[in-house]
């Protein structure tokens, strides 16, 4: 009998959680059911990715490097990256803009449903947590973040899974330098970072094999701990222009696969699917990324050279879902609480939401504290902020699961076009024990 692939063993797994998230909502104690004994499972499986995450950069990006035969091609991969995500998410918010102006979801919502979701929401714990980091984020220089990047001690960097940057950095000063040096000399070295990705690639493949179980218990937690249904159901229309945005990413995406990379989008969309489904049910690009890796290296067949550098870099710097959304939800907010915005406002959000996507972590939540300051940015009262927060922090974990889908979708679309254009995008070569657990022969 044919095996059922992993995507739909975790779409299976997802459905079934939000059905048991469901009836778990409706039955007494079955909340704290969810809590005590189901929730636990999806926090190992978080865990677990990111517990790969650090050695897998590091691995991959130093073999990517020193397999490169000249520095001059790590340069060209390097600009054609930041160009082309610079390219996309301006192309992301442009499209949230032209959306939400022409929907303007943020006009039809009654003075009833603002009061109701202010005093829900703006003194609530999460929408202070954010406002607070936001404060702290603009505290900073403009050039804090290539400071940031630097790490002043590799092993301090490598222990905290928020300093991705800064392993990156030592990965490819490292990687450039084994570049430097004779051959002979680092051959050991070489086939050290060789075999140490090839292991962590497999660790992938075995964590993922439970990732229809981890799902189940993701959704089914997500599901119990959402708020009210009626706020929710307040707030479809403002949801709906940001799916809409992200689903026009997507058709976007398809098209560069297909006209840019010469591939069908099909293909590309179903290889890519599980890292999808996972950045959806984790709402965290960075949890996501060991399997973004593994999907785009061994199923799409971007070279290791491309990957390894393109796809980190594109899980803490690129996120075109993310700046979609605060895009969206600046002008929303504005609309509902009757801020006018000019022309210029707008392009002001261009700006800051593209900074902000460079800003905000790789991980569930972070788009909001971004949001404050696009608000901000756009001489928003600092006295509203707390409101404009409540106004869409009803729905803002479901769009959070929806943008972190585009996030990877837009890391994957771009890692294609640069492998095609350096020419080192091969054939796929899935692996054994690959989306299922195949014994060797
Ligand atoms: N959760 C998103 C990510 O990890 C970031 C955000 O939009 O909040 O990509």
């Amino acid at each position: 009998m044919k095996k059922l692939a992993l995507h739909w063993k975790i779409l299976i797994g997802m459905l079934l959680g939000v059905i048991f998230g469901i009836a778990m909502t409706f039955t007494p104690g079955g909340k704290a059911f969810v809590n005590d004994w189901i929730k636990s499972f999806g926090s190992i499986f978080i865990k677990l990715l990111k517990l790969i995450a650090v050695p897998l950069i590091i691995a991959s990006l130093i073999k990517g490097v020193s397999d490169l035969k000249d520095i001059s091609k790590f340069s060209k991969i390097g600009g054609r990256t930041i160009i082309i995500y610079i390219l996309t998410t301006v192309l992301a918010i442009t499209v949230g803009l032209i959306a939400v102006n022409l929907l303007q979801p943020g006009k039809g919502i009654s003075e009833e449903t603002i009061t109701r979701l202010t005093d829900t929401y703006s003194s609530d714990k999460a929408v202070v947590a954010k406002l607070q980091e936001a404060k702290k984020q603009k505290s900073s220089g403009p050039l804090q973040f290539l400071v940031d990047m630097v790490p002043d001690n590799a092993m301090s960097a490598m222990g905290n899974n928020k300093k991705m940057l800064q392993v990156i950095f030592f990965a490819i000063l490292f990687g450039i330098s084994m570049l430097l040096i004779k051959e002979e000399k680092v051959r050991t070295l070489k086939h050290f970072f060789d075999g140490l990705n090839e292991v962590i690639l497999k660790m992938v493949d075995l964590i993922m094999l439970t990732a229809p179980y981890a799902v189940f218990a993701l959704l089914a937690n997500v599901i119990v701990s959402s708020g009210d249904a009626d706020l929710l159901f307040a707030l479809t229309k403002y949801a709906g222009v940001v799916v809409l945005g992200l689903a026009i990413m997507i058709v976007i995406y398809s098209l560069m696969v297909k006209f840019i990379v010469g591939k069908s989008p099909g293909w590309f969309l179903k290889n890519l699917s599980p890292a999808q489904l996972l950045a959806f049910s984790t709402s965290s690009s960075a949890a996501t990324l060991p399997v973004t890796m593994e999907r785009v290296e061994e199923h799409l067949g971007v070279d290791t050279e491309v990957a390894s550098f393109v796809l980190p870099v594109g899980a803490t710097i690129n996120m075109d879902g993310t700046s979609l959304y605060q895009g969206v939800a600046a002008v929303f907010i504005s609309q509902a609480l009757g801020f006018h915005l000019t022309f210029g406002d707008q392009l002001t959000i261009v700006l800051t939401a593209l900074l902000a996507s460079i800003g905000s972590a790789a991980v569930p939540g972070a788009g909001m504290v971004m949001l404050v300051i696009v608000l901000e940015a756009i001489g928003f009262p600092p006295d509203k902020l707390a409101v404009g927060l409540a106004l869409i922090f009803a729905v803002d974990r479901p769009l959070d699961m929806c943008r972190t889908v585009i996030n990877v979708t837009g890391d994957a679309t771009v890692s294609m076009i640069v492998a095609k254009s350096v020419g080192k995008l091969g054939e796929p070569h899935p692996v054994e024990w690959d989306d299922d657990y195949h014994v060797k022969k």
